[in-house]
């Protein structure tokens, strides 16, 4: 047995769950192994918050291009603005920006390796033993390699591997599926396209239960859709969302897809050496999709509850994970899901979501929250101004 490959830590997934889990366990001081597969860029609309920015030292290098407002169409095709004031939400490029993460937590102290988990097992001692293989998955024998850990974070993604074989009820979880396309950028001038502004689409025709979205990114635009209805073709609608975007004849750069978790699972642990974090722990904000900020957030948490149980020995410790996180988040996670469920039904509910959007009350509380990742308290006026906006359009008192 090699003594030298035994880790106090194996991160599986170097995306931002699992980089950021590697980068704070080595900072700890803990043995670390970062395994991540190599070779596919993260299908992404690459947008990111502020506060994740800050919270994680985000260099403004690493920012492509930083949106200062949103365009909302509703089926009609009618359309409202919705400025920032004073602030922007950023926009990375994920080849670039998970590399960087990579390269932060090796810098930290953690080893990275390229291979793919293939199982976990256990040595006669207890001990976990990571198995995966380097190079293509059809020469996987001939390339098999394996680690000793006293801990393993499951970062890899809506799919996870380590969460099928270590947590038995992620077997079955439910997946929404986005795709995108990304093009060349047009130039400045062309059409309508602006490339300091988002534009969300809330058409049935484009999604029956997301949207579809044009995400600018400096040189090159993402547009995609997102669904969890089987059957519904994603790429016909990202053809119908080119063409109304006017962005049909611009050259395509690349063509792809990704599932994305539908809810944060109930259990993250094993109760003994794995924990999940980011999209293979399920956590994808409903309404928006917006997975990256909650991704580092569960990195960091499974993090915090992998030193505990090590500095403790005791196991229990790896639930706090969960319960940290849904303790800072669930609500939000529980509001944006009603959102979802109710205005994103059907198309007529859609236009009047879109006309709720015209009041500066809910652009300024919406962009607070996004911005900032909590339920805005401060201003309780405007709260109840919304409510009974709300009410006046769920009874039909205002036209849509
Ligand atoms: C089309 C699309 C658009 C999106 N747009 C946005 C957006 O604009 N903003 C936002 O915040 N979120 C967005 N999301 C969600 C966001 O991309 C994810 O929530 C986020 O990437 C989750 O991070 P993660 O580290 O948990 O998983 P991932 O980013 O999926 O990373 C998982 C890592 O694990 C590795 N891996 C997988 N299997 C193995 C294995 N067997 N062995 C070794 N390594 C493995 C992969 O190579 C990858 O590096 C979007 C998602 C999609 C699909």
């Amino acid at each position: 047995m090699a003594a030298l490959e035994t880790y106090d830590a194996v991160v599986v997934g170097g995306g931002p769950a699992g980089a950021t889990a590697a980068t704070e366990l080595a900072r700890a001081g803990r043995s670390v192994l970062l395994l991540d597969r190599d070779g596919r860029i993260k299908p992404c609309g690459g947008a990111i918050p502020p506060k994740l920015i800050r919270e994680f030292a985000i260099p403004d290098g690493l920012l492509v291009a930083k949106i200062t407002s949103a365009r909302i169409v509703a089926p009609s095709s009618r359309q409202v603005d919705m400025p920032i004031d004073g602030g922007f939400v950023g926009m990375v490029d994920r080849d670039v920006f998970d590399e960087w993460l990579r390269a932060r937590a090796a810098s930290a102290g953690a080893e990275r390796r390229t291979g793919s988990f293939d199982t976990l097992s256990r040595d006669d001692d207890g001990m976990a033993r990571v198995i995966y293989h380097v190079g293509p998955a059809s020469e996987k024998a001939a390339h098999k390699n394996s680690v000793r850990t006293r801990m393993v974070i499951g970062a890899d993604g809506a799919n996870s591997a380590v969460a099928r074989q270590a947590v038995p009820a992620a077997a079955e979880r439910p997946l929404v599926f986005a795709y995108h396309e990304i093009v060349q950028s047009p130039t400045a001038g062309h059409g309508d396209f602006d490339g300091s502004r988002c534009d969300v689409y809330y058409q049935g025709r484009l999604s029956p239960d997301f949207y579809g979205w044009v995400f600018p990114h400096g040189e090159t635009t993402s547009i995609g859709v997102g669904s969890a209805h089987k059957g519904f073709s994603l790429r016909n609608a990202t053809r119908m969302l080119r063409q109304a975007a006017g962005l049909d004849g611009a050259e395509t750069v690349r063509c792809e897809g990704a599932p994305l978790p539908l809810h944060p699972l109930k259990k993250w642990d094993n109760g003994r050496d794995v924990v999940l974090a980011g999209d293979a722990a399920g956590v994808v904000a409903p309404s928006s999709g917006e997975g990256i900020y909650y991704a580092m957030t569960g990195g960091k948490v499974a993090a915090s509850a992998v030193e505990a149980c090590l500095a403790t020995g005791d196991a229990r410790a790896l639930a706090q994970a969960r319960r940290q996180f849904m303790k800072k988040h669930g609500q939000v996670f529980w509001a944006l899901r009603l959102m979802q469920d109710f205005w994103y039904a059907n198309d007529r509910r859609r236009e009047r979501f879109v006309s709720i959007c015209r009041d500066r009350d809910v652009q300024r509380l919406t962009w607070d929250a996004y911005m900032n990742k909590e339920l805005v308290k401060t201003d309780p006026m405007a709260h109840f101004r919304i409510f009974c906006k709300n009410i006046a359009h769920l009874t039909g008192m205002v036209p849509a």
